[in-house]
């Protein structure tokens, strides 16, 4: 965990989240529109990827994921890596999806996660949490190490219980597009965001704000809201922002080591 690091890239830049060395692992979670480019562009590396993570079956949040498998299997040329996503995304449901071809679910490892449901990568547990959003199998992942776990609700509204989904958390990361109390279907505002970071109590909280539509216009504020209301330090993602993971790994292990 000594050098593990999320990079998230937003905004116009729908790249997704990026992260790396989690137990030696790298792992790309939502790969929207550009993120190979701005993966490139942030210094990072796509052939070492480890993973992909898709939540849903919204472009903004699958459109790279094909190219990203490429990437992580060498041009599809090698048995590697792993692709986890929710049923819309992998096999499909209704009229969402399915997002990536067979030839694409041909190399990686491929497991669909429905809420509570866990896949392992190596000795890092992912579960799926529950969402409440306009793809009815849309999940959120939840990532967890022996000595830390970062949690990710994708697109959701608040909805009570949510916060069990994400329960020990040192990071979470959430997308929060509108800001106070203006609720729509699908999605948090600030204010439901203040209960769910109240309700998780991670280290720390981070707001991504995806989605081309609906940005906030003064997402630092909301966040510095949130700070102030929960006490947990919060800040609203920005494009290629490099957060270092291991700032926040649970104190325990120390004690056992
Ligand atoms: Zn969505």
């Amino acid at each position: 965990m000594a050098d593990a690091f999320a990079t998230i890239t937003q905004r116009r830049m729908t790249g997704g989240l990026r992260i790396d060395g989690l137990d030696g692992k790298n792992i790309h979670i939502d790969p929207g529109p550009g993120a190979l480019v701005r993966t490139y562009q942030f210094g990072l590396n796509p052939l070492k990827l480890d993973a992909v993570l898709v939540s849903h079956s919204h472009t903004d949040h699958y459109s790279d994921a094909e190219v990203l498998i490429e990437a992580m299997t060498r041009g599809m040329t090698r048995r590697k890596g792993s692709l986890m996503g929710s049923k819309s995304v992998i096999e499909g449901y209704k009229q969402f999806g399915p997002c990536i071809s067979k030839y694409h679910l041909s190399k990686p490892d491929v497991s669909v996660l429905n809420p509570d449901k866990t896949a392992k990568l190596d000795n890092i547990k992912i579960k799926g949490t529950k969402t409440v959003h306009g793809d009815p199998t849309a999940v959120g992942f939840n990532l967890k190490t022996k000595d830390f776990s970062i949690s990710y609700t994708s697109d959701t509204e608040y909805f009570e219980g949510l916060y069990k989904y994400h329960e020990g958390a040192d990071v979470l990361v959430a997308s929060v597009i509108r800001p106070k109390n203006e609720r729509i279907r699908g999605h948090m505002c600030t204010e439901d965001f203040i209960t769910l970071v109240n309700e998780v109590s991670p280290k720390f909280a981070i707001m991504t704000h995806l989605g081309m539509k609906m940005l906030m216009n003064d997402a630092k504020g909301e966040a510095n809201i949130v700070k102030e209301k929960t006490g947990v330090n919060t800040v609203a993602a920005f494009d290629g922002m490099k957060i270092n993971l291991s700032n926040f790994v649970s104190r325990q292990k120390t004690l056992y080591e």
